[in-house]
């Protein structure tokens, strides 16, 4: 398996070569800040157990660090590493004035009582107390952790600070500080920028066949935002089962489905692998689950024109190269899925100034950003005839370059 934080490094490293960076720009753009390891002690189905937890804080140059934090049983360093990383440049790709970390609990978040999620998200911010805050690093959800999640989180910082700090945490319920939009601002991030790329292509708007791997948080709302105005989703699939009809699935009725039985399984189509969904006949390919999921052995299958990436990492840089030959438009993940962070920054702003915005005014700063970033990621492209992944690290390294110059750090 790729290792994802090996993966960082070789899409810097092949920004660095367009944009001729020494030794020292690469230096100061891979230090990481800090690396917090702790062992969080919780009773899960009766037994006492000790849980792994991270916080990696890569660069904090733009602003405080910011990223969330996943529960899953693959977490390890090197994972949240990468994602840390991964978050610098993603904040910077859509200029918002943020750093870069994530954190992570080595768990199995599926059959965990709520209780049991509790006791771990209390415990998190027990370890973790010191080392973040509203001026420091800013947390949020990622994979298994939810709005409930974040306010259990807010509720065990603010007790143990003895201070009211909702900015500390985003991505949180509505009535304790949430931001409106924040629960689906992922997926409306990625059809912002999904809709420009399809513009350049000159697909027909309602025959455009979309295909998503993962029905979490992303998968799901890009799949609600995506029906909603006209296109097909042809196949979606979760951690159990791929369901697909060449016709288009009824997303309303999936939805229903998906909350009231956990999974897509079952839902009124052909169940399909895995590996079949991502090679499906489709315009759009939408990877929204976890890291490493289209690598050398199945890029050269891929038929989508567009991979719209809203999960962090799915695609390896070799699987990068074959895409890339084969003129497939790779729409990154530090671009795509950057509309979680940008709201999380809307909702920050709100908790920091005590006045809370209208979902139309969100909507549209959030669409000015993102068409902004993906125009800048785009043209750079252009300029070095290069991947849009390329491209969009080159406007994220320089902008944080742009920083650490000024502070002296270069
Ligand atoms: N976990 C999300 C991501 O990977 C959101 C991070 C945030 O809002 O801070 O971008």
């Amino acid at each position: 398996m790729a290792n994802p934080f090996e993966n960082a490094k070789t899409q810097l490293a092949k920004a660095g070569k367009v944009r001729g960076f020494g030794k020292k720009e690469l230096d100061v753009l891979m230090k990481i800040n800090a690396i917090h390891e702790k062992e969080l002690h919780v009773t899960l189905a009766g037994k006492e157990t000790k849980l792994t937890a991270f916080r990696v804080q890569h660069n904090n140059a733009r602003g405080p660090f910011k990223g969330g934090i996943r529960f899953h049983p693959d977490v390890n360093l090197d994972e949240v590493k990468a994602l840390a990383f991964w978050m610098s440049m993603k904040c910077a790709v859509v200029n918002i004035p943020l750093g870069g970390g994530k954190g992570g609990v080595v768990v199995d978040a599926k059959n965990l009582s709520p209780k049991e999620y509790e006791d771990i998200s209390r415990a998190y911010i027990k370890s973790m107390a010191d080392h973040i805050g509203p001026d420091m690093d800013i947390l949020a959800p990622d994979v298994y952790t939810n709005p409930q999640v974040m306010a259990w989180m807010l509720d065990e910082y603010e007790k143990i600070k003895g201070i009211k700090a909702p900015g500390v945490i985003t991505g949180k319920p509505l009535a304790v500080g949430g931001s409106k939009t924040r629960d689906y601002s992922t997926a409306q991030g990625g059809v912002f920028v999904l809709k420009q790329a399809i513009d350049l292509f000159d697909m027909p708007p309602f025959n455009t066949k979309i295909v998503i791997q993962g029905f979490g948080n992303a998968g799901l709302h890009a799949a609600r935002l995506l029906h909603r105005i006209g296109y097909k989703i042809i196949a979606v699939s979760d951690s159990k089962a791929a369901v697909y009809n060449e016709k288009g699935l009824d997303v309303p009725k999936l939805i229903i489905h998906k909350n009231s039985t956990g999974s897509v399984r079952g839902f009124p189509g052909k169940e399909i692998s895995n590996e079949e969904l991502l090679i499906l006949d489709a315009h759009v390919l939408i990877p929204a689950a976890l890291e490493n999921m289209i690598t050398k052995d199945n890029a050269g299958k891929i038929k989508a024109k567009i991979i719209l990436e809203l999960a962090n990492g799915p695609v390896t840089p070799e699987a990068d190269e074959i895409l890339f030959k084969n003129d497939i438009f790779v729409i990154p993940d530090i671009l795509a899925n950057a509309g979680g962070v940008a709201v999380s920054y809307f909702e920050w702003v709100q908790n920091r100034t005590g006045y809370y915005w209208e979902e139309d005014d969100i909507l549209e700063k959030l669409g000015i950003l993102m068409f902004k970033a993906f125009k800048d990621v785009y043209e750079a492209s252009k300029r070095y005839s290069i991947d849009m992944r390329t491209a969009a690290f080159i406007v994220g390294t320089s902008r944080i370059l742009e920083a650490e110059r000024f502070k002296g750090n270069l």
